[in-house]
């Protein structure tokens, strides 16, 4: 940083000097060769508390060299083939490019005044996501830094559109006591999230009621009818149903037509916690697996996940936009009530908020939706080679048919020992070599390891290679094993 540290001569003079940066700082990322370098995690730790923050190096360079060392050496690399944990993506060119421009410019959504066209491109984003959805044009929603705050966001509407229909009946107990009968219904592959909006909203830690699955995964239906019978003989209210569209660990979609029938005859608010497989609104070739998405009355969409944008970017998609004004509070020094122009923070539950709606525009405008969608499609067809493989391989159990992106498998043992003990194990000393990530979770009560597979430029080759990294790595552990010397 040459000129002052607030850039207040151009805007233009601090893209120019943020330019130079970023150049230096992604030979870093071009070297990666493989999705991390070990490194144990104390050490790293250790290395980052030595830094006096009290004793500034005084010029850029020398922070990026730090930075270089302290963390870009020891950074997870999302872009590399052979990194196939968790539902983080490579990144769309122009999103990162828009990153850096909202942050010089740093515009701030509360207000028109402080944004201007920023909110017309916001809430033009968003009606056009809602457009894909299939919803009404009175529709609107709300950019928020990920699938648990749209969750929570979408929740709060729920419960308070349920808590305004029975506010003003004669002799209406207090909000509090009329809260305490809300329940919220949905499957056990659900995201925790739910159960994180459920108590922030402070509902009762019974509020949320799992229903089972089906084999496959997805919502059982019966169940949800025998459970919504049971609510009203009790006296509950069933304040909203959650469909979840692309599981965390299976990836499957709840029967998302079926449940809008049910909610919409039954005045129940319709859910759709589309955070992972809300990728397909621009799939060209499985946009269908959401049909039934229209009739929800909320969605949750993650952008950071299936749409290759930079983290934080998710949006929470409403049917009728005037439920949103359940999140509006007129502060008179901001968003006086009377004001003629959008104020984005009536609708938010945030105040001063980024500008995560630029990088999605800037990708749309420059390869347009098909060619989003399209990447998601090359992943999701890859996860349904990488189960061909793992189907004929008497070395690994495929757990599940891939429903979008994430394949579940085990290892198999010689001589049929149990799997189980050794999935963690497994993961780590894969972990432990840097030379791919594979993550581990459970279904239905057993462990499994998982592909989360969101790089369309991994090769079914990349991911047989891993395979056999796991093979190795799993052969070793175990002979370790019968030798007598302890598990890692
Ligand atoms: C990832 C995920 C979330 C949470 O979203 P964040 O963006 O991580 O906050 C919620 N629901 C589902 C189904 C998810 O996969």
């Amino acid at each position: 940083m040459t000129s002052s540290l607030l850039h207040q001569d151009t805007v233009a003079e601090l893209m120019r000097e943020v330019t130079a940066a970023a150049a230096a700082g992604s030979a870093r990322i071009a070297a990666a060769r493989q999705p991390h370098e070990p490194a144990d995690h104390a050490e790293i730790a250790q290395e980052i508390e030595r830094i006096d923050l009290d004793a500034p190096l005084g010029d850029f360079d020398s922070v990026l060299a730090e930075l270089d060392h302290a963390w870009l050496r020891h950074a997870v690399w999302f872009h590399h083939p052979r990194t196939l944990a968790h539902l983080n993506c490579p990144v769309a060119v122009p999103a990162v490019a828009a990153e850096t421009l909202a942050a010089a410019v740093n515009v701030s959504m509360d207000t028109w005044d402080q944004s201007k066209a920023a909110t017309a491109v916001e809430r033009s984003l968003l009606s056009w996501t809602a457009q894909r959805i299939g919803f009404p044009a009175a529709a609107d929603g709300m950019f928020t830094p990920g699938g648990t705050t749209s969750n929570l966001q979408a929740l709060m509407l729920a419960r308070d559109e349920s808590l305004e229909r029975t506010a003003h009946l004669p002799a209406a107990a207090p909000r509090p006591v009329r809260a305490a009968a809300l329940r919220i219904l949905a499957s056990a592959e659900s995201h925790f999230s739910v159960v994180t909006a459920a108590r922030i909203l402070g509902l009762d830690d019974d509020s949320v009621i799992p229903l089972p699955v089906e084999g496959d995964g997805r919502m059982s239906v019966p169940a949800l009818r025998r459970v919504l019978a049971d609510l009203a003989e009790q006296n509950l209210t069933p304040m909203a149903v959650v469909a979840t569209a692309g599981t965390t660990d299976r990836g499957v979609i709840d029967p998302l037509r079926r449940l809008a029938e049910i909610c919409g005859a039954a005045g129940i608010w319709l859910h759709v916690d589309a955070a992972y497989g809300g990728g397909l609104l621009v799939s060209p070739a499985h946009r269908d697996r959401l049909a039934g998405i229209e009739g929800a009355d909320s969605v949750t969409v993650d952008y950071h996940k299936t749409w290759f944008q930079p983290v934080s970017c998710s949006a929470v998609v409403v049917r009728d936009g005037r439920t949103l004004r359940h999140c509006a509070h007129h502060a008179a020094y901001l968003n006086p009530a009377d004001t003629p122009e959008p104020n984005q923070v009536d609708r938010s539950l945030q105040t001063t908020r980024r500008f995560d709606a630029l990088k999605l525009w800037a990708t749309l405008r420059t390869v347009g939706p098909d060619a989003i969608g399209a990447l998601l499609d090359t992943v999701v067809d890859l996860a349904a080679r990488v189960a061909g493989n793992l189907r004929e391989d008497p070395r690994f159990e495929l757990v599940c048919e891939p429903s979008l992106s994430t394949v579940l498998f085990r290892w198999l043992p010689p001589e049929a020992a149990d799997p189980d003990p050794w999935v963690r194990a497994i993961r780590r000393a894969v972990w432990d070599t840097g030379r791919a990530t594979v993550a581990e979770t459970e279904i239905a009560g057993r462990p499994c390891l998982k592909f989360t597979l969101l790089n369309p430029d991994t090769t079914l080759e990349d991911v047989q290679e891993v395979l056999e990294l796991v093979h190795e790595t799993a052969l070793h552990l175990t002979a370790r094993d019968h030798t007598g010397k302890a598990l890692a």
